[in-house]
């Protein structure tokens, strides 16, 4: 194991097809993840809601009530049932099961039904090999490799989920803050990445991310009535705050806001897309932060040069 290890880090190119390798069967995981978290979140609260409005005698003689959305006995989460085919049923097999290879040995069908399965399979493994080995090859052979990762998966459930259903779940965003202030414990001066902040600057980070959006949401709502954006967004900022501490909020902010409206005014004039149908603005904060862990101090030490404010 250590002389893996050994060699891993000696040579670079084999670390970065190893990472290739592994990370298209992380994505896979993902879009487990990206598939059924939104599910598994929509029936818990459709039984919290039931809960609620059952009468309470009746509760009562019912006993527990069933957290199941369609009454059916099986168990949901991301390790069971297996993966089926959403058209026929059809379980896939580990064979069928490869990234990206089986999507395209198969020519994008399903192996029984012949059912298309959507091309995003792929393109979520794919992606994530790829963003994985620039993570692994940005920061090196370190164990705080391992948290630029995790922020790397993260980040593109959280960009799909938000993509599909407008929605970035707790579940995902909370962890992610607790552990962008846990990492900060261990910075320390000279270290520059992928833990580059403080304690104190990662604490304020995540205060500030969150009230920033927090005040956008309700001045755009008092202002014209409408919901910007949700709670959700604020509480991926404030992750990225806690990450990156408070100093990286504004670059966030500003390549956010860039990239929406860029991506924004595109659609609306590609595809005529009404403009008062919300754009999910997850998928740019997680697109500047990813941006910010990878490059950030680089583009702010070039800001700071050329506004001659460092020398
Ligand atoms: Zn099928």
């Amino acid at each position: 194991m250590t002389d893996l290890a050994e060699i891993l880090a000696a040579t670079p190119w084999l670390l970065a097809a190893c990472t290739f390798l592994v990370s298209l069967l992380v994505g896979s995981f993902l879009n487990v993840v990206i598939h059924r978290v939104p599910i598994m979140l929509e029936r818990e609260w459709k039984a919290q809601a039931r809960e609620m409005l059952v009468e309470p005698g009746r509760a009562d003689e019912n006993g527990k009530v069933d957290d199941r959305s369609d009454g059916s006995p099986e168990r949901y989460n991301l390790l069971v049932p297996r993966s089926r085919c959403p058209r026929c049923n059809a379980e896939i097999t580990a064979l069928q099961n490869i990234p990206v290879v089986s999507w395209l040995l198969l020519g994008g069908k399903c192996a029984s039904c012949r059912t298309s399965i959507s091309v995003r399979y792929p393109i979520v493994e794919f992606a994530t090999a790829v963003l994985s080995t620039a993570v692994v090859m940005h920061f090196g052979w370190h164990w705080q490799t391992v948290a630029a990762l995790l922020f790397t998966w993260s980040l593109i459930s959280l960009t799909v989920i938000d993509l599909d259903h407008t929605l970035l779940p707790d579940l995902i965003t909370i962890p992610l803050l607790w552990l962008g202030l846990l990492l900060s414990l261990f910075w320390h001066a000279g270290l520059t990445a992928p833990a580059p902040t403080d304690p104190s600057s990662a604490i304020l980070g995540a205060v500030c991310g969150y009230l920033i959006l927090w005040t956008v949401y309700w001045a755009f709502k008092l202002a014209t009535g409408k919901d910007g954006m949700g709670y959700g967004d604020f509480k991926l900022l404030g992750a990225l705050g806690a990450w990156m501490g408070w100093q990286m909020l504004p670059l966030i902010l500003l390549l956010s806001a860039l990239t929406g409206a860029v991506i924004g005014i595109a659609l609306i004039v590609l595809r005529g897309r009404d403009r008062n149908v919300p754009i999910p603005f997850g998928p740019y904060l997680a697109a500047a932060g990813w941006i910010a862990l990878m490059w950030g101090p680089q583009i702010m030490g070039g800001y700071l040069t050329l506004t001659g404010l460092r020398h």
